[in-house]
């Protein structure tokens, strides 16, 4: 999923969190919403699809206040229904607060059961929704947010960048070991001095949008508020060993976006150089899978000094194919995504550069889709290591049954998407390329920095 926040008084922050999460609608299409916080209430609109497909110009118009936060969803828990849209609001004794979460808790069963036994309602089965019920259950009577926040990071284990917004101000906070990024802005005054603010993301690329200047990351464990008393940093719960989502590096942030310094893309650039020094192979042409595997492809062919060029043509108006919840649908979207160049491949041996190979269902559409146009050898390069394990805290490979390397060795799997050769970057060639910080890598090497429940777990596990 996408979060982002928006504290700005003079400024249109429902416009503003709309081109926002146009930027961010890459890390979920399946929904989208914008609660505003008006100075006297909270005003929540969201419903299923893209975010173009959500806000109308009039919509927007009707949403005035000083603040917002937003959020696209790609879900990982819970069934895909509007009540599964966020932000979700939680009015408990009168305190009205809309929350925007991207991450998995994976202990909100047993948190819901709780909640549900002092009688609170719930409207969905996502464990987004246990969260934002317990930080307005915690909250209580005097209406100190807070503590209500601070209480529930206490509880609450897993993954989690969050937005949350009330009538008069802005909150955002993130799991003790900085699995799922957050990023805080700032908003330049225009010129006569108004229009001054605050935001904060789940990636930089949607500042950009909306033109504030990056500030630094929202630490892990710590908790976020601004108001008319302008920022303040509280302790939200301890922080622990950083294990950052490494799979943002791989796949799923934008290239532009800058984490700690270097931009995506360049991180993917050097990733395809690694696994050009790791795996190397002769070909006339090398290509990527757009748009993930293009920047490794060009780093790949440049460092073994081949030919990058195109090989497959992307239909831009189709979403990405794994959003699509069912295994038919997946195979369909590729398809409606891709189509080779045949002009570019034609009796050519070439290199096929992807970011991932999950269920395998796109490597083998695409091996084949470049055979039928004549390629004469395909050689896959993947720029990240066998994914095994199931992701438990916010990225949706979660059974492990499906992952193909969880079952077949990288022998195996080439045979299976009919690749005439196959290697995936090691997991040191991919930590030598992304900063140096504590990563979670768990679907690479099963080490899951957060204890899984068995609970949780059970069913996802071959
Ligand atoms: P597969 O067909 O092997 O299951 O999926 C791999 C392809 O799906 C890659 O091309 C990758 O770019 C794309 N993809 C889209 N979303 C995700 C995601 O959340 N995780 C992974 N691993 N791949 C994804
Ligand atoms: Fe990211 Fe993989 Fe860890 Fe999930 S298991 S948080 S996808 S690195
Ligand atoms: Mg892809």
């Amino acid at each position: 999923c996408g979060v982002f926040g928006i504290w700005a008084p003079d400024r249109d922050v429902a416009r503003l969190t709309c081109f926002a999460l146009r930027a961010l609608q890459h890390r979920g299409q399946e929904s989208a919403g914008i609660a505003v916080g008006n100075g006297s209430t909270v005003l929540v609109r969201k419903d299923l699809g893209l975010v173009a497909e959500v806000f109308s110009d009039y919509d927007l118009g009707a949403m005035p206040g000083k603040l917002a936060v937003g959020h696209v969803r790609y879900g990982t828990s819970g069934a895909r229904s509007w009540e599964a849209a966020q932000p979700h609001l939680s009015t408990i004794d009168d305190v009205i607060i809309a929350l925007a979460h991207n991450g998995t808790l994976v202990n909100s069963d047993h948190l819901r059961a709780e909640l549900d036994r002092v009688g609170v309602r719930f409207r969905s089965n996502t464990d987004s929704e246990v969260a934002a019920k317990l930080i307005g259950f915690f909250t209580g009577h005097e209406h100190r947010i807070i503590k209500g926040i601070r209480h529930t990071m206490n509880l609450i284990e897993g993954g989690y960048a969050m937005a949350l917004a009330r009538e008069n101000a802005l909150y955002a906070f993130r799991d003790p070991h900085g699995i799922r990024p957050l990023v805080l802005g700032e908003l330049p005054a225009r010129e006569d001095g108004t229009g001054a603010g605050w935001v904060v993301a789940s990636e930089t690329c949607a500042f950009d949008i909306v033109g504030a200047r990056f500030v630094r990351e929202i630490e892990p464990g710590e908790i976020i508020r601004i108001s008319e008393d302008g920022l303040v940093s509280e302790p939200g719960t301890q922080a622990r060993a950083t294990h950052n989502c490494i799979f943002e590096e791989v796949y799923f942030s934008r290239p532009d976006s800058i984490v700690d310094g270097s931009s995506v893309y360049s991180m993917r650039y050097n990733m395809g150089r690694q696994l050009a020094r790791e795996a190397p192979v002769d070909a006339d042409l090398v290509i990527g899978v757009p748009d993930s595997g293009l920047p490794p492809a060009e780093g790949f062919a440049a460092e073994l000094g081949l030919k990058f060029g195109e090989g497959l043509i992307k239909n831009r108006y189709v979403a990405r194919t794994f959003i699509q919840p069912t295994q038919e649908m997946r195979q369909m979207g590729v398809r409606l995504k891709l189509n080779a160049l045949r002009d570019n491949v034609e009796g050519k041996r070439i290199v096929m550069v992807d970011d991932s190979i999950v269920r395998g269902t796109t490597s083998k559409q695409i091996v084949r889709m470049l055979k039928d146009a004549g390629a004469k050898e395909v050689h896959v390069r993947i720029n990240c290591p066998e994914v095994k394990w199931p992701c438990f805290y916010g990225i949706d490979t979660d059974v492990q049954a499906q992952l193909i390397s969880a079952t077949k060795n990288v022998e195996e799997v080439c045979q299976f998407i009919e690749a005439d050769s196959l290697a995936f970057l090691s997991l040191e060639g991919l930590e030598s390329c992304v900063p140096k910080v504590g990563w979670c890598k768990a679907c690479y090497n099963g080490e899951y920095p957060v204890e899984v429940p068995p609970a949780f777990a059970a069913g996802k596990f071959v």
